[in-house]
C-alpha cells in the first residue's frame, strides 16, 4: 500500500547545536529501491540530518520512521541491526587486516562471538564458510576480489571507498546512507562506484546519498532533495532540483 512505498520517512526533523538550528523542520521521504540524493551548500545541514536519521544525534523535534517503525532516538547499532547502515566520508577499515577479513568483520555477528575464533580454531565453521562465500561475491561485485588477501592499508583511496561499500553490504543493509561516495576519486572510478550502486539498487537496496559532484552523480540518481540553512528547499527529479532558482541562489548566496 501507500505507506509501504517509503523505506524511510524523516518528518519535521529539528536539530539544534546551542543556539544554532542546524536542521530546521526538514522532511525527507525515501522511496524503496531508489537512489536519493541530498544536496546543498556547505553548512546547510545535510550531514546533521544524516546523523539524526542514522541515530548519531537525537533530534530536538520530529520523528524518524524506518520500515514503518518509529526508530527516533535509537542508537546506530540498533539501526544497523534493523538494516540501516551508514558509510563514512573517511573509510576506516583495519589497515593490517586483509581486504577479506575487513569485509567479514562487517557481517552481523551474535553477541560474544569473536571474529578471531576461526583463526584460533584453525578452521572455518559452515556458517563462517557461508559468510566467506558472501564476502567473496560482494568483493567480486565491487571488483576487489583479486585483492582479497592484501592488507587493507595497501589499497588506494578509491579502492578504500569500494571496500567501505562492500563492508556496508556485508552488514545486510536495506538502506545505505552515504557521505560523498565519490569525493576525491578520479572520474573513471567515480562512474564505476555509481554503476555499482545502481546495480545494487536494482537488486533492491535503497540509497540516500550526500554528494557534491553533481556533474558525475546526476544521471545515476532517481530523486533529489536540496537543503539550505537547515531547511529542505526543493525536491523532485534531480535535473529539476539542480535547475531550481532557489537551489542555485543557495549555492551563490553561501
Ligand atoms: P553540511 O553537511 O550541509 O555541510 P552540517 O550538517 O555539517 O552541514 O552543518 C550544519 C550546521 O551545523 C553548520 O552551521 C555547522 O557548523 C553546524 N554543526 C554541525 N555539526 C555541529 C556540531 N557537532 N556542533 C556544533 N555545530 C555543528
Amino acid at each position: 500500500g501507500h505507506g509501504n512505498e517509503y523505506i524511510l520517512v524523516a518528518e519535521r526533523i529539528v536539530k539544534r547545536f546551542g543556539g544554532l538550528v542546524a536542521v530546521d523542520n526538514a522532511t525527507v521521504k525515501i522511496r524503496r529501491k531508489t537512489i536519493t540524493l541530498l544536496i546543498g551548500p556547505n553548512g546547510s545541514g545535510k550531514t546533521t540530518l544524516l546523523n539524526v536519521i542514522a541515530g548519531y544525534y537525537r533530534p530536538d523535534g520530529g520523528r524518524v520512521v524506518f520500515e514503518g517503525r518509529d526508530v527516533t532516538g535509537l542508537p546506530p547499532h540498533r539501526l544497523y541491526h534493523l538494516g540501516m547502515a551508514r558509510t563514512f566520508q573517511v573509510p576506516q577499515p583495519f589497515p593490517k587486516l586483509t581486504v577479506l577479513e575487513n569485509v567479514l568483520l562487517a557481517a552481523k555477528r551474535h553477541p560474544g562471538e569473536s571474529f578471531t575464533a576461526p583463526l584460533a580454531r584453525g578452521k572455518w565453521l559452515p556458517v563462517e564458510e557461508e559468510l566467506v562465500d558472501k564476502a567473496f561475491s560482494i568483493l567480486r561485485l565491487v571488483g576487489l576480489d583479486h585483492l582479497w588477501d592484501h592488507p587493507a592499508g595497501q589499497l588506494s583511496g578509491g579502492q578504500m571507498k569500494l571496500l567501505e561499500i562492500a563492508r556496508t553490504l556485508m552488514s545486510g543493509a536495506k538502506l545505505v546512507l552515504m557521505d560523498e561516495p565519490i569525493a576525491g576519486v578520479n572520474p573513471t572510478l567515480a562512474h564505476r562506484i555509481l554503476d555499482f550502486i545502481v546495480r545494487l539498487r536494482d537488486q533492491g537496496i535503497t540509497f540516500f546519498i550526500i554528494e557534491h559532484r553533481l556533474d558525475i552523480a546526476m544521471k545515476y540518481v532517481d530523486y533529489a532533495y536540496a537543503m539550505a540553512r537547515g531547511r529542505v528547499i526543493a525536491e523532485g527529479r534531480p535535473e529539476e532540483v539542480v535547475s531550481n532558482p532557489l537551489v542555485i541562489d543557495s549555492y551563490l548566496g553561501g
